[in-house]
């Protein structure tokens, strides 16, 4: 997906805060916090299953569809990506 389309979509559902210079992505702004520096300009931060509270950082793009392919599959199988890495469930 071409940048330009890709952030016009981000900018519809995202939400943004001014630094004092520009409009920054809150999510990539949680992200650089976690991370401790500047995140490279090709990386993307993923919600994992869409929740906002909860991001992955991703190199780039195709990583990054990777994980939302990934996800669509095991959700089909009625899993989540946590549940593999977790592993089973044995009490
Ligand atoms: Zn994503």
């Amino acid at each position: 997906m071409p940048k330009e389309t890709r952030d016009r979509r981000r900018s519809a559902v995202y939400l943004r805060v001014w630094d004092g210079e520009r409009l920054l992505y809150v999510h990539r702004v949680e992200a650089e916090k976690a991370l401790g520096r500047p995140l490279p300009e090709e990386a993307v931060v993923h919600h994992y299953y869409g929740n906002p509270s909860t991001l992955v950082i991703c190199p780039g793009e195709a990583y990054h569809s990777l994980l939302h392919a990934r996800e669509r599959e095991l959700a089909l199988k009625g899993k989540t990506l946590k549940e593999i890495l977790n592993g089973p469930n044995i009490s």
